[in-house]
């Protein structure tokens, strides 16, 4: 049987958000002969790091740097809770790697629900200052760890389709270590992965994989673990058809994690394959979850505009799931875009306290 005839959600996690104290109890009554202690974060919740297998490549994966970010953490879940009921491919797989897997880098950003640690620092951005407590617990494993390869796992906003069409639910991206995106040996090694990856995917999710920018940033994670010889795959999880609370991208997330350490126990540092990376189509920016077309406002001149809406999501106290706030973001002639809800207006009427929907500010308006 394939691993994604198997899959199921880890019943102890049943929502996108994860409560740092459940995701804590959970290893520690489940895994309490794979975790260590890696450090604490700012606000003092503790970071695990769980190691699994004997084999001889040696893999380190994170989740969460970004603590809106869940899906990474939750297809790990999802993933032990595949191999409790089918044992023998969870040998299979470690017997012929070591995974370190650190859960929720970024436990105070994943408690509130935001990309960024306690302080306002994002962790991705920070390998050159270190200003974060949280960052340098990993850099200090992926120095010191003999590490063959590093997935660097988080998700994307709505924003991106692979074609105009179809939503990025999954977007992969070999990070380049220098300004001119230079093809090294380090890359390859990472792109040979990502194309054994896509290779599964794309018959499960036809035209919902896509190749993130590999433009280069200097002080990011990816780029400057890349730099130091270590190849680093970037997962990032995105929009699913009608799924903001995106069950549907964790199932796909936790299938390519599986054959993503799949494909590095069969590369074992190999390049074969390396090019098939740039047959991905490239991550556009050209969707926003809501467009109402041609809305004709109250005013005393004759305006009829584009208004575009994006979720922003929260978690409010005392909630055990994300809730999803409607956000003007562009008012004016958004034809160049797409919503992945589109809402012609014309003939109808814009109502609101206001005479104009105001940019940035919730969209309390209804069109009847
Ligand atoms: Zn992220």
């Amino acid at each position: 049987m394939e691993f994604e005839n198997l899959y199921k959600k880890n019943p102890v996690f049943p929502q996108r958000y994860i409560a740092p104290a459940s995701l804590e109890k959970f290893l520690q009554e489940n895994l309490s002969d794979y975790i260590s202690l890696i450090g604490t974060s700012y606000l003092g919740k503790n970071i695990y790091k769980a190691h699994f297998g004997t084999g001889n490549v040696k893999v380190l994966a994170w989740s969460q740097m970004h603590g809106n970010e869940s899906n990474a953490t939750l297809a790990m879940l999802d993933m032990i809770e595949i191999f409790k009921e089918h044992p023998p491919l969870q040998d299979e797989l470690f017997a012929q790697i070591q995974l370190d897997f650190v859960f929720m880098l970024n436990p105070d950003g994943s408690e509130r629900w935001t990309r960024r640690n306690a302080l306002d620092i994002d962790m991705n951005r920070d390998y050159i200052k270190e200003s974060s407590k949280e960052f340098p617990l990993l850099k200090h494993l992926a120095m010191h760890g003999n590490y063959d390869y590093a997935l660097n796992l988080h998700e994307q906003r709505t924003l991106f389709s692979t074609d105009g069409i179809h939503p990025a639910t999954l977007s992969f991206l070999s990070p380049s270590e220098n300004v001119d995106r230079e093809v090294t040996e380090t890359r390859k090694k990472s792109m040979a992965v990502i194309a054994k990856v896509a290779a599964v995917m794309q018959k499960l999710i036809p035209n919902q994989i896509a190749r993130y920018n590999d433009e280069f940033y200097p002080t990011s994670t990816g780029d400057n673990f890349t730099r130091m010889g270590l190849p680093t795959i970037l997962y990032e999880g995105g929009h699913f058809p009608d799924d903001y609370l995106r069950n549907g991208t964790r199932k796909n997330y936790t299938i390519a994690l599986y054959y993503g350490l799949k494909a590095i126990a069969e590369l074992k540092n190999s390049v074969e394959g390396w090019t098939e990376y740039f047959d991905l189509p490239e991550n556009k920016e050209d969707h926003y979850d809501i467009i109402y077309r041609n809305v004709k406002l109250n005013t005393d001149f004759p305006c009829v505009l584009d208004i575009a809406v994006q979720y922003r999501e929260i978690i409010r106290e005392g909630d055990d799931e994300i809730s999803f706030v409607p956000i003007v973001v562009e008012v004016g002639d958004c034809g160049r875009k797409k919503g992945w809800k589109e809402i012609e207006c014309t003939g109808k009427s814009f109502k609101c306290d206001r005479k104009f929907p105001k940019l940035d500010a919730e969209a309390d308006f209804e069109i009847v």
